[in-house]
């Protein structure tokens, strides 16, 4: 996850203040060129919205830190401000004028079409905003509070997933399955209104519906982006059934069971959309001699050794479990001047080790190497999917068994270790494009019509796309007890975007850089040429770039699932 914003200095709030007086004088008694008003939006926005920015990125910091409530209700309050400065009608206006004349700078007109997106999504009317906000709460809290019953036993998530990678009996983990399920029926006549509502938005905004303008916020179409799934189809489905043979059949052999009465609850967690670990392989026993904080002094190494230093982040940062700190990782770009932090929960074992390679990923491509010069509004990540792109393809090393020797780590078994790891990820990532494939198409078909049979297009998609065989008879609404539908809507499909872009970028730098041969196995260890071509590749234009420009920038080519699909193709086999 990556979460960035802004700071400035009190006394350059000061020297833009003024200057936006002087020029805001101006804009309003004088038909100034357009050049003059751009300027004078983007400081008034940098003099007003900034400040607002840093103050959301500190207080969101500080509730996940502590999990104190007075310290999420100040974040709460943050981000009210922050909303309500984006959301004003007459800046907007303003704006969307800008949008729509000629500016003779290309950076200025960028930051422009990037600030109209911004305030876009916040031009709602109040009062439908606040229909939108208390729905999803509700729907949130019922998540919140419901636990999969079982006879009079409640279940909590994790004893749920307990069952579900356990139990070796069949109609045990069906009983726990379908218990699980049962949120989708208590929170679907509420989400069915929640997308009602958001389509208001959308056609109030005047987009077709809410999964276009999501879309739209985000500088993708519902095209460009289905051409990309329909090739990613295309070209994952042999490896992704040859490798799903292999797990099915030793699914199969554990439940003493024919592999064609597999069911949904024959997986190990209840989307099927990780892989069930069924291999036995271990990758901890690699780390089982470390302390946790070598982990990160491993990655201070990694990073210096490709000339993309982090001791600085680390140093900021917030490492280890702590009571009421956030369980989960991320890293964050306080101010857009260099203070990027990342807050973990380390402990010495694979998960870490990847999670903090991931993460150091996002803080290495922010203001730390985005040129300083790279105007505010610009001096960030092009694209959601292109900070995860970036984190993901640092993360793949901590799978690699070389990577960790050339790393000075002691590995038991080398070859074992490869093997394993490059095991472990070609079944997560095709599992996970599988599914990746179900949330886009239902999330596109739920917002163009959310009347039709939902529950019957759910089945057909998990069946197409992730070759499960629906239960028998079953007529539920198996998709509400999806909280992503709630919480992040039409947003899922960028982790597989992100995760095309890692496998693009890495196949570019293993070409170009190193030189390898066999790319999907090549790794960078003190290699400062790989912090070169980051820097100048992917790092350097900042959101002057939108994604794919990005890419093309990056690779020579387009975003394409490819490269993604060549590392894994005819593999099935031989892992
Ligand atoms: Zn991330």
């Amino acid at each position: 996850m990556s979460h960035s914003t802004t700071w400035l200095a009190s006394c350059e709030i000061v020297v833009l203040t003024t200057m936006l007086t002087n020029v805001s004088t101006a804009v309003d008694s004088t038909p100034a060129n357009a050049d003059t008003r751009a300027r004078a939006f983007i400081n008034h926005h940098e003099a007003e919205v900034r400040p607002l920015e840093i103050a959301v990125n500190l207080a969101w910091w500080k509730a996940n830190t502590t999990g104190n409530d007075e310290d999420f209700a100040a974040k709460e309050e943050a981000q009210n401000k922050l909303d309500g400065a984006l959301s004003n009608p007459e800046r907007f206006a303003e704006l969307k004028a800008l949008r729509d004349s000629e500016l003779s700078d290309p950076l200025m007109a960028r930051q422009i079409a990037v600030l109209y997106l911004m305030y876009l999504e916040k031009q709602v009317p109040s009062k439908l905003l606040q229909q939108i906000t208390a729905k999803a709460n509700e729907i949130e809290k019922a998540f919140n509070v419901y636990r999969a019953k079982v006879g009079d036993r409640e279940l909590t998530d994790s004893e749920v997933r307990k069952v579900l990678s356990d139990s070796q009996d069949s109609s045990e983990r069906k009983t726990v399955w379908e218990a699980s399920k049962r949120v989708g029926p208590v929170v679907a006549a509420d989400l069915k209104d929640l997308v009602r509502l958001r389509n208001d938005v959308a056609r109030h905004l005047g987009f077709k519906n809410y999964h276009v303008l999501q879309l739209h916020i985000n500088e993708q179409s519902q095209d460009s982006v289905l051409e990309l799934f329909d090739e990613l189809d295309e070209l994952t489905r042999a490896p992704f059934e040859a490798a799903k043979a292999e797990i099915d059949a030793k699914l199969a052999a554990d439940y003493h069971i024919p592999s064609v009465e597999l069911r949904p609850w024959h997986y190990h967690d209840p989307f099927f959309q990780e892989a069930p670990s069924v291999f036995g392989t271990n990758l901890d026993a690699a780390f089982e001699k470390l302390r946790k904080d070598e982990i990160p002094k491993l990655c201070a190494k990694f990073y210096e050794g490709i000339d993309l230093p982090v001791a600085d982040v680390l140093q900021r940062s917030d490492l280890y479990e702590r009571h009421g700190k956030s369980p989960h990782a991320f890293c964050t770009d306080i101010d857009r001047e260099g203070d990027v932090r990342v807050l973990a929960n380390i402990v010495a074992n694979e998960y870490w080790m990847s999670t903090m390679l991931h993460e150091l990923g996002h803080a290495v491509y922010s203001s730390k190497t985005i040129p300083s010069e790279m105007p505010y509004v610009l001096r960030t990540d092009a694209h959601i999917l292109a900070t995860e792109g970036v984190a993901m393809m640092f993360e793949r090393f901590a799978k690699s068994g070389d990577w960790l020797v050339a790393m000075g780590v002691e590995v038991p078994d080398v070859e074992a270790y490869n093997k394993a790891g490059a095991r472990m990820r070609r079944d997560q990532l095709l599992i996970f494009s599988r599914w990746c494939q179900v949330m886009l198409r239902f999330e596109k078909a739920l917002y163009e019509d959310p009347a039709q049979d939902l529950n019957s297009l759910w089945w057909d998609l998990v069946e197409k796309y992730q070759g499960l065989t629906r239960p028998e008879g079953r007529n539920a609404p198996d998709y509400a007890s999806k909280i992503h539908i709630v919480s992040a809507p039409a947003y899922y499909h960028n982790y597989m975007l992100g995760q095309l872009f890692a496998c693009q970028v890495h196949r570019t730098i293993a070409r170009d850089v190193l030189h390898a041969n066999d790319w999907p196995s090549a790794y960078y260890v003190k290699d400062p040429g790989v912090g070169r071509f980051m820097r100048e590749r992917v790092f350097a234009p900042g959101r002057s770039l939108n994604w794919n420009d990005l890419t093309r920038h990056a690779t020579g080519e387009p975003l394409k699932a490819q490269a993604f699909a060549e590392e894994f193709a005819g593999k099935a086999d031989k892992p």
